[in-house]
């Protein structure tokens, strides 16, 4: 089996276990989804939910975060990492989509790209959970690791992940890899001791059972 063989294979079996992967983010609209998605940048899911209920609750809109006064929103999000400046970013966030897009998110990479604290992965999760709109593969802490592992690169940097993956994945694949790899990362392919024995990759997996 090649590289692009044992990559579609992968894709194929995180599919079957994942037919219909879901952020984990809680959200209720495209807001709310682009500010956890913001938020959630090398901190968990989990923390991210705790805090938004209350930022969501004082700071409903994009309208209503543009107008508001960083320090609170400091203060709301404190127990998330990088508070500080992702409180500055999430605010100009808000006041770059009032004054580029007419208070919409927009729907391409390029375009939110331009938005403070929106990098190349946030936007495609952005895209791809709003909108089922795939124009890349989303390159966490997970699907790093569990790629790694798996053989199918062994590049560093997330940008170079993605652009192997790319290569080596048909775009049909695209979408459900990026949710189901984050997935497999977060409760089989862990950090530590990974679950190898209830994994659905691990005849194919060179790390299995060593790491
Ligand atoms: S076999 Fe083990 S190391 Fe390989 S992908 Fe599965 S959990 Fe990760």
């Amino acid at each position: 089996m090649d590289k692009k063989e044992k990559a579609e294979k992968v894709a194929l079996l995180l599919q079957k276990k994942h037919p219909n992967p879901k952020t984990e983010l809680t959200h209720s609209d495209e807001y709310q989804l682009a500010i956890s998605v913001m938020l959630s940048a090398q901190t968990t899911d989990k923390k991210v939910n705790q805090v938004t209920p209350a930022l969501f609750n004082k700071y409903p809109s994009w309208e209503a975060l543009a107008s508001a006064d960083t320090s609170e929103v400091t203060a709301l999000i404190r127990q998330v990492n990088f508070h500080k400046g992702k409180a500055q970013r999430i605010v100009d966030a808000a006041r770059t989509v009032l004054s580029l897009y007419n208070g919409v998110l927009p729907h391409g990479m390029a375009e939110l790209m331009k938005l403070p604290g929106v990098a190349r992965k946030s936007a495609n999760v952005i895209m791809q959970e709003l909108w089922g709109i795939a124009e890349g593969i989303v390159v966490d802490t997970h699907v790093s690791r569990v790629t790694t592992r798996l053989g199918l690169t062994s590049q560093k940097d997330p940008k170079k992940i993605e652009e192997d993956l790319i290569n080596l994945l048909p775009k049909k694949y695209w979408r459900n890899f990026s949710g189901s790899a984050v997935l497999h990362g977060r409760y089989v392919c862990t950090a530590r001791k990974p679950k190898c024995g209830e994994c659905v990759l691990n005849e194919i997996c060179p790390s299995a059972y060593n790491v």
